[in-house]
């Protein structure tokens, strides 16, 4: 180990992480939501409750009729958000319509297709000429509503993650928490877990802990891992209790708090989402979730060109047999007519002589 150094015997690459951090404020951050799930689960308000805004203003429910004949839509709303100097344009992905189709197979095509698109579309990006100001759009988290009052995980559930698990972060959460007793919510989450489980389901996995991070931090993480998946309450409501301001739902019998972690997991949703894992789920959509799809597309179209040279070569060994064909059918038509001339050559000289014959008998 090298002693103490003193003042003049730094070389200055201590800064980097200080300017890695400057020009990444500089630039802002960006980060992509989507929510899934039954329509009135509490998407929309949860989305208000977790980033204080209120980004669902013209939104419009459509009535039963409308539902019923709509088919799965995908819809993008934007803020930028400030705090503290960092500017973060958060998207978020909502999917009207979600499951209230007949057809499952329906809802979750329409949601893979557009997670698709985002790769295809970062994909055609980057290897464009101007690789400077990329926009990515691709999908980093997946919040999923599994509905309170059933018994665990729906048909339309299983068949969405299990579709989507390898293309995005999926984050399962409990809807409308204040619905159940904590004993229900407790059944509810082990039920969940167990049948995400037996279905093979990939729901994001969160890094490990590192050795070196101190304590407080090992335990937030453990609470974190054993609390998935999150149940949550959402409100847009703000309720002066005590003389103190706070987000909750007033109900006859008392007021539910949404960021009261006795009443539901939304601190540690919020905790997880914005503040100790946005990264992480960024990296895996670029390392794990978009490798994936670009070392698929790349093999699927040297695929297409090697079926596309096959061809080529097939057509192009047919014209030239076409080619041969037709000196071959030239040759046999010369032969032919030189043939012709010959014998028309032999019948004039033939016609010649016995002319003359005749001639020379009329003399
Ligand atoms: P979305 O269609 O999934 O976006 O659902 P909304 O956010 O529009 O919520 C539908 C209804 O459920 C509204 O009346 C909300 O006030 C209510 N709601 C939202 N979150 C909760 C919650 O956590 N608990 C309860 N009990 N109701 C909620």
């Amino acid at each position: 180990m090298q002693g103490k150094k003193t003042e003049d015997e730094y070389v200055g690459f201590a800064s980097l992480p200080e300017q890695v951090h400057r020009k990444a404020v500089k630039k802002g951050f960006n980060f992509t939501l989507m929510v899934v799930g039954e329509s009135g689960l509490g998407k929309s308000t949860l989305i208000n409750s977790l980033f204080l805004t209120d980004i669902y203003k013209d939104r419009q429910i459509p009535s039963v009729e409308d539902r019923m004949t709509k088919t799965v839509e995908i819809e993008k709303r934007q803020i930028d958000i400030e705090e503290r100097g960092v500017r973060l344009r958060l998207t978020v992905v909502d999917t009207p319509g979600y499951s209230d189709a007949l057809n499952t197979q329906d809802c979750c095509k329409a949601v893979e297709n557009f997670v698709d698109e985002q790769f295809a579309q970062y994909f055609k990006d980057e290897s464009g000429v101007n690789r400077r100001n990329i926009q990515d759009s691709r999908v980093h988290c997946c919040l999923y509503f599994i509905s309170p009052c059933g018994h665990g995980l729906k048909q339309v559930d299983v068949e969405f993650m299990k579709q989507l698990h390898e293309k995005v972060n999926i984050v399962p959460i409990i809807a409308k928490a204040d619905t159940l007793t904590a004993a229900e919510v407790c059944k509810l989450k082990n039920r969940v877990l167990q049948e995400i489980d037996e279905h093979g389901i990939k729901i994001y996995e969160f890094p490990d802990c590192d050795s070196d991070e101190d304590e407080d931090f090992k335990q937030q993480d453990k609470e974190l891992k054993l609390a998935i998946p999150f149940s949550v309450i959402g409100s847009n409501t703000v309720l002066e209790v005590n003389g103190k301001k706070i987000r909750g739902r007033l109900y006859p019998w008392g007021i539910v708090e949404v960021d009261n972690p006795k009443h539901c997991d939304f601190l540690k949703l919020r905790q997880m989402l914005i503040s100790t894992h946005m990264q992480d789920l960024k990296d895996v959509t670029q390392d794990v979730h978009y490798e994936n799809y670009r070392a698929q597309h790349i093999s699927e179209e040297n695929k297409r060109d090697l079926q596309r040279e096959r061809k080529l070569k097939r057509e192009s060994c047919t014209s030239l047999d076409g080619v041969v064909d037709a000196d071959r059918l030239l040759q046999q038509k010369d032969e032919e007519i030189r043939r012709m001339q010959e014998m028309l050559k032999q019948m004039q000289e033939q016609l010649h002589v016995s002319g003359g014959r005749a001639n020379g008998t009329a003399c």
